[in-house]
């Protein structure tokens, strides 16, 4: 009785909790499918007692709607990026509104889709929603900024007593940002509030701090931090960029933001303006398509324009094109032992990318 207890609890575990599926195998059934999938991301701060019951719960629901993507849960709340059958919208939505402090939570949804966007669905449980490095206990996380609507938005940073600081990482902004922002030259956001900090605190007092980033979660930490730090006005895009860029569109309001919106799956951006205002890291000329580095063992993320792109072969250097161009088996020989060198995310810097560092 209890061997067949155990194969049963067995059998739920690994059918229901986690993925069944490779990324190649799940990229085909999509294909198959032919069905349009919607992208959205959102986020919400809640205290959760029990992050690995809650995480269950979403996986098994989720997962049974054919949601893919990556969501973070912890004790301090829920930060999703996924994308679904778009015919299964309503259905997600009410497994939403039944869970109490998600009801009527503001969705992201994006501009452009790409149906492979996410290829399996990880729902983790982590520390932190997001990795800011702040101790929370050392300020009051609820004190937050004033949330601003597009509108209200283009009102401050037209202010000439206003400071517009981008909250996000120096290849984010190097794509796209708003007139006249500050972009910290920052690889983490946990880098970034001491460095801006440092460069404003001499106008605590007089100026208005404006702050955005993509989908608005990161400020909800920073504005309160700020606060904390003594500054008086501070204001933040609610939504961020990409409910910004919603309302410009419905309400046909001025546009301010320049360029492409970077986003954390596979479509790596959205392009928000026509402006082009990065280049090619490796001939310098105007481009602002994020790419990795095909070479496996390295996986840098930079920018490569389509010319570069077949001359390199998709590769960020003659070094690892190549550790490309070698059979498959002798690739994994040579990384053996040996850590992936750049993240995907963390770096997009690299010696070798001498446009890169020429613009820093
Ligand atoms: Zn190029
Ligand atoms: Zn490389």
């Amino acid at each position: 009785m209890q061997f067949k207890l155990f194969l049963t609890f067995k059998y739920w575990y690994s059918m229901q909790l986690y993925n069944k599926l490779s990324a190649k195998e799940r990229a085909e059934l999509i294909q198959e499918a032919g069905k349009d999938r919607l992208t959205l991301s959102f986020y919400k701060y809640a205290k959760i007692g029990n992050p690995r019951i809650f995480r269950n719960h979403l996986f098994i629901n989720w997962d049974q709607m054919e949601v893919l993507g990556r969501i973070y849960v912890a004790n301090e709340g829920i930060n999703a990026q996924l994308s679904l059958p778009a015919d299964r919208f309503d259905e997600f939505k009410n497994h939403l509104d039944s869970i109490t402090f998600l009801e009527n939570v503001r969705l992201n949804i994006a501009i452009e889709h790409d149906n492979m966007a996410f290829l399996k669905l990880k729902v983790k449980i982590k520390n932190k929603i997001v990795a800011d490095g702040l101790n929370d206990h050392t300020f009051d996380v609820r004190n937050k900024g004033i949330h601003v609507n597009a509108e209200t938005f283009n009102e401050l940073i037209d202010d000439e007593n206003t400071i517009l600081v981008d909250m996000r990482n120096h290849y984010e902004s190097e794509i796209g940002h708003f007139k006249g922002a500050m972009t910290p030259d920052v690889d983490t956001f946990r880098d970034s509030l001491p460095i801006i900090e440092e460069d404003i605190k001499a106008h605590k007092e007089e100026k208005k701090l404006v702050m955005y980033c993509t989908g608005g979660i990161r400020c909800e930490k920073a504005s309160a931090y700020f606060k904390h730090k003594g500054f008086k006005n501070v204001y933040q895009l609610e939504g961020g960029i990409i409910e910004y860029t919603r309302q410009v569109n419905n309400k046909n309001l001025e546009n301010k933001f320049v360029g492409k919106n970077f986003v954390f799956d596979q479509r790596r951006g959205e392009r928000i303006s026509e402006d082009v205002i990065a280049h090619c890291h490796q001939c310098g000329q105007p481009c602002d398509t994020h790419v990795n580095c095909a070479n496996e063992a390295c996986h840098l993320l930079f920018i490569q324009c389509e010319d570069c792109k077949t001359d390199m072969d998709n590769c960020c250097s003659t070094k690892c094109q190549e550790v490309h161009s070698l059979p498959y088996e002798k690739q994994k020989e040579l990384r053996k032992g040996q850590g992936n060198s750049n993240d995907i995310f963390k770096k997009g810097r690299s010696e070798v990318l001498k446009y890169k560092k020429d613009l820093k």
